[in-house]
């Protein structure tokens, strides 16, 4: 069983015919509709085409939306695109006439963009790809020097390095796709460029309001976001996953940090029971190659060996020319990695306290899981797939399957690296009962022989999420 999840972003080159049947065999876990391309059909059409995908293949394929945010952007050219050449003025004007940029001149989408630059100031195009030195301020329109040109194209973002660009997280647009993330009922929505937990509490009542329930993702893409531990923590912990959102990240904190930044977020987010993905150009080449480059192999490796519990996948799957063999790699890779000791080694909670009764039977199974070598696998019967999240915190080669009763809980489980969903509809049994059934399902799937140990949680009550009470260390009969 791989234990690291792959979400993989739809677009033009997943809607091909029989793509996405193969996208899931390959390994996708979970799929991600990027509400800054499309409209709301396409992703209505999505949604419905992968829960049927999923239903023919008897996965849990998850889906995650993602609002576009308040990314600030050039506007349109003339001429579709410009080459700015280095040391040549410049002019981002939220006053200019919208589509009539040139080599000169181009309109912006943040009226208020003036406010938060300086003079000095180095302003990011496109990624990063492009740079522009803040020369001057004239009313609304920033005057600037190319310092590294390049083409520029319509509606390429625009970032600051150091940070500080402060239009609020949620925009129009995302009011409506928040609505939308209701209407289709996904199990993810992520939040583009919070600021901090505030910003995510607004989205989640937003989100509730609408009547969605979809577990909250937090891009973590502005340098001010991470600047601070205190308040990233509080971040982290106003969300259910955060995102390494790695091409904003870096362009904000420059290339030299990132990496420190990505181990620091994976680390913290799981010792603060939260989820992780970690995300953008992890097999970049791939977008026009059937093979990966060494870079992008060990890109995924560290990610996997770091701990997180979901690689991304964006325009290789989305527009690439080979999105199949993408997933095949990336899934490779990741079973390569997960053979390293490290990938299964833990301390997580070895100096702290735990808070709750299913915390302590999670981390006492996991205790067993990675002590006892007898152990194959880990039941863990979860109302809301909460005890598994915990269990799946710690790092183990042990497989965790969570047996649910919801659907929702299979598909939001099919997130947390290590854990398997299993669809366990038991109205009628007792404990014990249930515990049999289970054992008994893994047996006919061949996870587990007689002789085998196996582990399994539930609570006195099944119905009811947190009340996981009991551990048994089972041997199969
Ligand atoms: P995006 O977010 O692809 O929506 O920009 C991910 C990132 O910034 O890395
Ligand atoms: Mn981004």
């Amino acid at each position: 069983m791989r234990r690291t999840k792959i979400v993989a972003t739809l677009g033009p080159a997943s809607d091909r015919p029989d793509i996405l049947d193969k996208l899931i065999e390959a390994g996708v876990d979970v799929v991600r509709l990027n509400f800054s391309h499309g409209t709301p059909d396409d992703h209505r059409q999505r949604a419905v085409a992968v829960r049927s995908a999923a239903a023919k293949a008897g996965r849990y394929v998850a889906i995650l939306g993602d609002l576009q945010g308040p990314k600030i952007r050039v506007g349109k050219f003339l001429e579709g695109a410009v080459q700015l050449q280095e040391g040549e003025d410049f002019v981002l004007d939220p006053e200019a006439v919208p589509g009539q940029g040139d080599e000169h001149q181009v309109s912006v989408d943040y009226k208020d963009l003036y406010r938060d630059c300086r003079p000095g100031d180095t302003l990011l195009l496109d990624d990063g790809r492009l740079r522009l030195s803040v020369e001057s301020i004239q009313g609304r329109a920033l005057h600037t020097r190319v310092l590294v040109g390049g083409r520029l194209s319509n509606n390429k973002g625009i970032n600051r390095l150091g940070g500080g660009l402060t239009a609020p997280a949620l925009t129009d647009k995302d009011l409506q796709d928040i609505k939308l993330a209701a209407e289709l009922d996904l199990d993810y929505l992520a939040v583009s460029f919070p600021r901090d937990a505030a910003d995510m509490q607004c989205a989640r009542a937003l989100l509730q309001q609408a009547g969605g329930n979809a577990h909250l993702v937090a891009k973590v893409e502005r340098a001010e976001a991470v600047a601070d531990p205190d308040h990233l923590n509080e971040l982290i912990l106003a969300s259910d996953v955060i995102m390494v959102a790695r091409g904003d990240l870096a362009v904000e904190i420059g290339d030299a940090a990132l990496m420190g930044v990505q181990k620091d977020l994976i680390k913290r987010a799981r010792s603060l029971n939260r989820v992780v993905i970690t995300a953008t150009q992890m097999m970049e080449s791939m977008i026009e190659s059937p093979v990966p480059t060494r870079a992008e192999v060990c890109d995924v490796a560290n990610a996997v060996l770091d701990g997180t519990d979901a690689v991304m996948l964006s325009a290789e799957t989305a527009a690439g020319r080979y999105p199949v063999e993408t997933v095949r790699s990336m899934a490779d890779v990741i079973t390569g990695a997960e053979k390293h000791h490290i990938a299964k080694k833990s301390t997580h909670r070895i100096n702290s306290d735990f808070e709750a009764g299913d915390e302590s039977i999670a981390m006492a199974a996991m205790y067993v899981a990675n002590h006892f070598p007898r152990v194959r696998a880990i039941i863990c019967q979860t109302e809301t797939g909460n005890t598994a999240l915990l269990m799946s915190r710690v790092r183990s080669g042990m497989p965790i399957y969570a047996f649910a009763r919801h659907a929702r809980t299979c598909g939001r489980v099919a997130l947390y690296r290590g854990v398997g969903p299993v669809l366990f509809q038991n109205e009628r049994l007792s404990g014990v009962e249930r515990d049999e059934r289970a054992i008994a399902i893994l047996k006919e799937q061949g996870v587990i022989e007689r002789g085998d140990y196996v582990l399994v949680s539930r609570g006195y009550n099944q119905d009811i999420g947190g009340s996981t009470d009991t551990l048994r260390v089972v041997q199969v009969r």
